[in-house]
């Protein structure tokens, strides 16, 4: 099942396109990196795909070909907004009494265990409790819905380091213990190396690429050779950079198994390495790259 298949889906904005021509399918089971350059789009994609949003342009479904925004799809999937919308003026405990009341099958056993275990107090004020663990309930609330889809938008883009950690930390369990499926839109690619198994990468309001992270990864490498050694065609190179005499190469290869000429050095990529070289390249091809050993 697809937890997000869109086909030429677009958003325009007055005159300007937020989302161009997107077609993806993003299979369940995985947690999504959706990341890109400011203004890609990533904001726009996940708003249309918890309903927040309609598309000008394509279709959207979720969840296995529910309709984006439709009350079915809202039920099933949970999102966590960048500047996550709580009321700060209100008690913890107030705050699960809305949650409980907005939402359908609210798991409020659930949320005091686990704000228990975060040693989150009922009676504190939401205004009052440090951005770690603002995040922490944000996410508490969404998971308290027991989804089947989990949105999150830069939800550690304002953290600390530790804070950011344990946050992922409990996207993670939440995965392997519920086996919700996720997707996470953030600037962080170290963060990301580190829980994500599915890349999908947005420039110019477009995928540039997608797939599984352990297939991009078999199907990159980075060469390095001398200036004006000549560049193998089955290198489809993603970026390319002289110092002196010497040429660094990203590049995308038809076949990972295939010897390198003698001159090229080459070694694996990490996924940091690999987005990096693709958010430099500009502009955006007309064909997207994708990894079809999964679909
Ligand atoms: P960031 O990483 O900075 O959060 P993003 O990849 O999430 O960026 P979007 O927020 O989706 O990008 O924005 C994509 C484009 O659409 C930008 O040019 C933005 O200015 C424009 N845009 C987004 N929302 C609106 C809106 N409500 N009205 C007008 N333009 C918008």
């Amino acid at each position: 099942m697809n937890v997000i298949e869109t086909s030429a889906l677009g958003r325009r904005y007055g005159g300007q396109w937020a989302l161009r021509n997107c077609t993806l399918n993003v299979p369940e089971g995985h947690l999504v990196a959706l990341v890109g350059p400011n203004g890609a789009g990533k904001t726009t994609l996940l708003n249309i795909a918890v309903g927040l949003t309609s598309p000008t342009d394509g279709q959207i479904t979720v969840l296995g070909g529910i309709p984006a925004g439709s009350p079915t799809a809202l039920d099933r999937i949970a999102f966590v907004a960048q500047d996550m919308p709580l009321y700060r003026n209100l008690s913890v405990s107030d705050m699960l009494h809305v949650a409980r009341n907005l939402n359908h099958g609210f798991d409020v056993a659930y949320a005091h265990g686990r704000l228990g275990n975060l040693g989150i107090g009922l009676r504190h004020k939401v205004g009052k409790l440090s951005g770690g663990q603002r995040a922490q309930l944000a996410l508490t609330l969404a998971l308290a819905r027991h989804p089947q889809l989990l949105v999150l938008d830069e939800p550690t883009a304002s953290l600390d380091p530790v804070a950011r950690h344990d946050f992922m930390a409990t996207v993670v369990t939440a995965m392997t213990d519920d086996g919700v499926s996720v997707i996470l839109s953030s600037h962080g690619l170290a963060e990301l190396e580190r829980v994500a198994d599915y890349l999908v990468l947005l420039t110019d309001g477009a995928v540039r690429v997608d797939g599984p992270v352990d297939d991009l990864l078999r199907q990159h490498l980075r060469l390095t050779g001398p200036v004006g050694a000549p560049v193998d065609p089955r290198w489809h190179v993603v970026e390319s950079r002289d110092a002196r005499a010497v040429r660094v190469l990203l590049a995308r290869v038809d076949d990972p198994a295939m010897p390198v000429p003698d001159e090229w050095e080459a070694r694996a990529v990490g996924v940091e390495e690999l987005a990096l070289a693709y958010l430099r390249e500009s502009p955006a091809p007309t064909r997207p790259f994708m990894v079809e050993a999964a679909r």
